[in-house]
């Protein structure tokens, strides 16, 4: 078969068979797709031989570049003894190296310690992470004799995954309204949304008012709430909402205050994307339960961890009868090629010193980034390491957000696909978000490329 007319299969067989996620299959049906084939560094083949920047780190998990040398090895090597075991009453070195690797990790950072969080429980993705840490959070307070605590605090715009329970704590109208027959019910408290601030006021003159609205219900229903759940520093599904500084901390006193855990869903916020290995780091922030997946293997395989504290795990030890054991687990929890390979991208973290250098690029790339700030429909330009939101809006002035039905940050992405640039839109912000090893040169290209695509479709 000639190029072409494999390329003409792969496209035929897709349609007849796939269905992609997040993807309106009509509109699918009726463009041809990119079928990519090969990576490297920063960036992406396609079956046609064109290559693109990966703008958007392969939906945010590319960590060290594609193709890279020293994790590939590292799971060949494995595969040569073995590829999967379970965990359910076994154990093997991968999935034990890793989790010490893990906690050294957590315990050993320049900022914070997180000394109360000593325990790995793994799954193999970031909706799994945080379903473990809402039943461990709920049977915690069981085994501690609090009934009440049976539901959780969450945000606007909060994001935790697809899976039922994560979704009944995420607050993104436009995915989980459909759902709401089947969700729990929790606590909601206002996004801090800067940007667009309910009650319409500015930091820091704000005070953070929005954590008083916090405070409010956790004083009046802390005796039902079990945890508070929560992206640290960035909301990154709802928008790349970045909360202002003093935000998380506040948070995380309140919950002291109210005796309500605090889980951290670092899942797409982990593993250096803020500027540090996680963001709690920047407000010194020790979480009760940190939820980690994405970026932990470097982006090759599915992996996920769900770190807890002493005081969290050892409420749940007791004799067998007592039934305090957590009744949770994933049959490909702590997969042996997936452990093999996390276990070689925290090695590149410290042997190519990633987040040293990282810090000269996050420079480069505010620099760059600023010249979008005088586009006439583009909002608001958010910046936090190497994430990044672009929100277009209709109307500059009044902040009037583009209609869904103009589709104006896909618009974008399609144009920046045809210059060689892949990345993906939520709504009308535009999400930049590239590998951690990507050059100075190719982030200013990376930029260009968004801001002319972003200049052509809003004029
Ligand atoms: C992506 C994401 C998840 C869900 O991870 P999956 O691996 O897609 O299930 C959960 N929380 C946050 C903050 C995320 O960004």
């Amino acid at each position: 078969m000639n190029v072409q007319s494999y390329i003409r299969h792969i496209e035929k067989l897709d349609k007849q068979y796939l269905w992609h996620p997040f993807t309106q299959m009509k509109e699918w049906a009726e463009e041809p797709p990119v079928i990519i084939t090969e990576g490297r560094g920063p960036f992406l083949k396609d079956i046609s031989g064109k290559w693109y920047i990966d703008g958007v780190s392969s939906l945010w998990v590319t960590v060290h570049g594609h193709r890279k040398k020293e994790i590939d090895d590292a799971i060949k090597k494995q595969v040569d003894k073995i590829s999967h075991s379970t965990l359910l009453g076994l154990t093997h070195p991968p999935a034990v190296l890793l989790a010490e690797k893990l906690m050294k990790l957590i315990h050993s950072s320049p900022v914070t310690r997180h000394p109360s969080l000593q325990r790995v429980f793994y799954s193999d993705n970031g909706s799994t992470a945080v379903e473990i840490a809402l039943k461990m959070a709920f049977q915690y307070w069981r085994h501690k004799g609090v009934k009440g605590k049976k539901t959780f605090l969450t945000l606007n715009n909060a994001y935790h995954g697809d899976t039922l329970g994560a979704v009944s704590v995420g607050g993104i109208d436009l995915f989980h309204s459909i759902f709401s027959p089947l969700l729990f019910k929790t606590f909601k408290v206002p996004s801090p949304y800067c940007y667009r601030c309910g009650p319409g006021k500015k930091y820091p003159s704000c005070k953070l008012s929005c954590l008083h609205e916090m405070e409010k219900i956790m004083k009046k229903h802390h005796g039902e709430i079990a945890a508070l759940i929560i992206e640290p520093l960035v909301q990154g599904a709802g928008g790349m909402i970045m909360s202002p500084p003093g935000y998380l901390k506040g948070a995380r006193k309140l919950c002291s205050r109210y005796g309500i855990l605090m889980i951290a869903d670092e899942v797409a916020t982990g593993f250096g994307r803020t500027g540090r290995m996680f963001a709690c780091e920047h407000e010194d922030v020790s979480p009760d339960i940190l939820c980690l997946a994405k970026g932990i293997t470097g982006g090759c395989l599915p992996l996920a961890a769900t770190v807890t504290s002493e005081e969290v795990y050892s409420a749940f030890l007791g004799e067998y009868k007592e039934l305090k054991t957590f009744f949770h687990g994933h049959t490909y929890t702590g997969n042996q090629l997936a452990c093999a390979a996390a276990l070689a991208n925290l090695d590149l973290f410290k042997k190519e010193k990633t987040l040293n250098r990282m810090q000269k690029k996050i420079d480069v790339l505010k620099k760059e980034l600023e010249k979008m700030n005088s586009f006439s429909h583009v909002g608001e330009v958010r910046q936090k390491g190497f994430m990044v939101g672009i929100e277009l809006v209709k109307n500059k002035k009044t902040k009037e957000p583009y209609p869904l039905e103009e589709k104006t940050g896909w618009k974008v992405c399609c144009r920046a696909r045809e210059k060689g640039l892949l990345i993906r839109p939520l709504g009308s912000v535009v999400v930049l978000m590239p590998p951690l090893s990507i050059s100075h040169q190719e982030l200013k290209s990376l930029v260009r490329l968004t801001a002319e695509a972003v200049k052509e479709v809003t004029g």
